[in-house]
Formats: structure tokens, sequence, C-alpha cells
């Protein structure tokens, strides 16, 4: 279920055993966890914390490159913008950098995010589906490149462009409209979504081809139909029916006017178990095989992927403050809820996080399997990450690991209860078992938390109104 007991590498590789990137990934947590309670950056007075695993990350971005190179002609030019929605801090960002990936952004605060971390205009790309006149001025003199909503959306950059020649690509983003995957909420493909130009409707199809041949500056074309739930056949549909749009866009204009190809991101997250799957290179080669025409060279891709970089290697440490029991059941109120699990608090059966129990010492805690609820601090009943949940029994003073909690997790606090968002630390752990950990975002303090809930103006409604 988690690290307890694991082998180290160390071990495996005495023992002659290739070591996978599974019990790499949980060996290495298993260490960070006991170096992050000796090291004290968690324990009574910091009952919460964050670990990003940097090595982990670093695999997925190089797994995510290879994937694409595996299948793409030679000379194909590739652009993997990362969807800074999944994980929007700046160290992360500037990792991923580092690692040859852009930005996918879709607000000002995200283009901004995108800038600290130093991600070039060049490599940065805007969708999103309330783009203000300010945000679109501020893309095209950047030179970002921006994938318009819908007709409305086309009119306003159609006046930013004016009889020039835009410096920014720009594209147009299509709802195949191919139906929904598992989770209604996540699904962005459905006939009534509300992103991008529905294909299907009555009229669209034709006016996309138009809108593309009066405007010899469209030379993308976006799609992001995957997300949690959606199934790879269905995914690689949509990036079909986008493909054989480019096809007649192109046929019709009589060049090769959409160059570029952008898919979107969405590759679904394995939350049961450490394996990673689907893989990118199993998406890649279902892609292959559907879309073939995609990877020949013709077309320049960009990809969006978010949660499937970063969710895997996420833990959210919470010390257990009390254990009791309720109606007979074991309870142990931690320092993780909803504002750090947002989603699997208030839809428990879509987003169950797999739970790890260490001890106060940060080990593994061993013993026999009991099922437990792992409570968080809100004030509210339904404030659980997990229920009925089989574990070593968790006591006072241990800790509970909420895994896989890279993407949309801790990085998406929820200020419900004026609850602090947690530090958030990335760590290396080297051969000899070493861990090195690195400040990714500070805890907010208490102060912060007063002055971003109007703490400056305590008097705006006794005196500032004039009464
Ligand atoms: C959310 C989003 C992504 C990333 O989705 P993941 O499921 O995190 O991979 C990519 N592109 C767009 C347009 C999005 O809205």
């Amino acid at each position: 279920m988690h690290g307890s007991g694991e082998p180290g590498d160390e071990q495996l590789r005495r023992e002659g055993r290739t070591v996978s990137h599974e019990e790499s990934r949980s060996a290495r947590r298993d260490r960070a966890v006991r170096q992050a309670v000796e090291q004290g950056l968690l324990g009574p007075d910091r009952p919460i914390v964050a670990l990003l695993d940097v090595t982990g990350i670093r695999q997925s971005a190089a797994g995510l490159r290879a994937a694409f190179e595996a299948v793409a002609a030679p000379g194909t030019r590739i652009l993997h913008a990362f969807a800074v929605k999944a994980a929007p801090l700046v160290p992360v960002l500037r990792l991923l950098r580092d690692e040859g990936v852009g930005a996918e952004v879709a607000s000002p605060g995200e283009l901004a995010l995108a800038r600290a971390a130093g991600i070039a205009p060049e490599r940065t790309v805007l969708d999103s589906p309330a783009k203000t006149p300010a945000e679109l001025r501020e893309a095209l003199a950047l030179g970002i490149a921006v994938n318009a909503d819908n007709p409305q959306e086309l009119a306003r950059i159609d006046a930013l462009v004016g009889a020039g020649t835009p410096r920014s690509p720009l594209g147009l983003r299509v709802n195949p409209q191919l139906g929904s995957g598992a989770i209604e909420a996540l699904s962005t493909a459905t006939a009534t979504s509300k992103f991008g130009v529905a294909l299907r409707d009555e009229g669209a199809r034709e006016w996309v081809v138009r809108a593309y041949l009066e405007r010899p500056w469209l030379t993308r074309l976006h799609a992001h139909t995957g997300s949690q739930g959606v199934a790879l056949e269905l995914m690689a549909r949509g990036v079909a029916e986008t493909y054989e749009l480019a096809e007649e866009i192109n046929r019709r204009a009589g060049r090769r006017q959409v160059d570029t190809l952008d898919i979107g991101g969405g590759l679904p997250v394995n939350f049961a178990s450490e394996a990673i799957t689907p893989t990118y290179g199993a998406y890649a080669r279902v892609l292959r095989d559907t879309v073939p025409g995609l990877f020949d060279g013709r077309y320049g891709i960009v990809t969006e992927f978010g949660r499937s970089l970063l969710a895997k290697h996420g833990t959210l440490l919470a010390r257990v403050e009390y254990a009791k029991r309720a109606g007979g059941r074991p309870v142990a109120v931690t320092h993780a809820g909803v504002q750090v699990a947002t989603r699997t608090v208030y839809a428990p059966q879509e987003w169950p996080l797999r739970i790890a129990a260490y001890d106060a010492k940060g080990l593994p805690k061993q013993g026999p399997a009991v099922e437990q609820d792992i409570a968080g601090p809100a004030c509210f009943a339904g404030d659980l990450l997990a229920r009925e949940y089989p574990l070593p029994l968790l006591e006072q003073g241990d800790y509970a690991a909420a895994l896989d909690t890279g993407a949309y997790y801790f990085a998406h606090h929820y200020a419900y209860n004026s609850l602090p968002r947690p530090a958030v630390h990335g760590f290396v752990a080297d051969e000899s078992g070493e861990v090195s950990f690195a400040l990714v975002r500070p805890a907010q303090t208490t102060e912060e938390i007063v002055r971003e809930s109007g703490g400056d103006h305590a008097d705006a409604l006794v005196e500032g109104l004039g009464g």
C-alpha cells in the first residue's frame, strides 16, 4: 500500500534486482518523511507540511519528452507547456523549464508566475475562457501564443491585430463534442461544454473554416479534451477530429496555414497505487495509431499536461493531533483536510487518496491494518481525507501522509476556517540515503491571514462609509 517495510534502493541493488521507478519513488518518500521529522520541518508546532520529489518530477518531464520524440518524425517542433494551474509554484515552473518544459497559463496571475520563473514568451501559451481586452493586449505585446475561445474573443483579437502581422502565434480552441468521461465536472468535450467553439453545432465547422480563411495569421488549432476519468482512446479521437479540421482548413486555404496543433493535456493519473499508468509512452502510441499524420513532421505540436507531470511527486504530511473513537470507529484527527484536499473532501467518491501511516519518528508505521477515518482540522463533519481506511492504527503524534498530492491539492489552498497555507519543500535523496530539502513556498503566517482578510481595513464598515 505504501512505503511501509519496502526495501531501499541500496538493498535492492545488493540483491541484484533492478530498481523500478515505483520502488525508488516510495523509498525516496520514506526517507524524505523521516528526514523531514528529524530536521524539524514538521513537529508539534508545525503540524502540516508538503513535500515535492524533485527527482520524480524530473523523471516525469524526461519521460514526456522521450515519449513524443519516440513517435514524432525527426525535427518535429514540439513544445510541452505545463498547465500552470496544476501546480502554481514558481520554483516548480523553473524546475520544469530546466527540463525543457514551457507553460500554459489561463489568468494574469498564472502568466505572472510563468514570467517570474523565467519562462520565455515563445514557450508560453495563454488559454482561458474569459480573457479581458487588457490580458489579450499584454499577451500580444509579449509575443505569447494565444488560443481564442470563441467568436467574440476572436473579434477582440482582430481589433488588436489590425492590419499588422501579430508577433504571437494565434489559434482557436475547438470542442469536438465527443462526450463525457467518468467525471462530469472535468469533462471538457461534452456537447454543452463551456470551452471553445462547439464543432458539431449547426454551421459551426463552416464558421471556423471561414474564420481561418479570412485571417491568414490564424496558424494554430487547439483542443483540450482529456482530463481525469477520460480514456486514452476518447482523448485521441478528440485530437483526430482537430487534426482533420486542420487538414480541411489547409486544403481550402491551398497552403499550410495551420502549422501547429495544440492537443491540450489531461492525461489521467492513477491514484489507486504507486504505478504510473497510463504512461506518456502509451498515450503517444495511441495518438500515433489513431492520428498518424500528427507526427509526420508537417505540424508543430504543443501539449499542455498538468496533473500527470506532478501528481505522483507530492506528499502531504500531517500530524495526528488526537486519536479518538466514535461509534466504535477509530478517528485520527490530523491537520490535513478540506484546506489542502478540497476535491477529496467534497467529492470523496471521485477523488479518493491513498494514505500512508508514519510513526512519531517518521518511520513507516507497522502493525495490523485497522479501518479508521482520517479526519482534517476543519469544523464540519465531512472534513475527512479518507473513511474506513485500512492502516496500522494511527496514534497521537503519528503522521498521516496523503500521497499523489503534487497537483491540485496543497498548491490549491482553500481558506476554510482561516487555516494557513502549509510550507512546501522540494527534496532530493541521494544514493547514500541523505536527503536535502529546499523551501519552495513558506507557510502562511497568522499575520498574513489577518492582512489578507482585511486586517488593514478593520474600520471600513463602521467608519469608512461616512456613517
Ligand atoms: C486544465 C487544463 C490543462 C491541464 O489538464 P491536466 O488534467 O492537469 O493535464 C491543459 N489545458 C487546458 C486548456 C486546461 O484547461
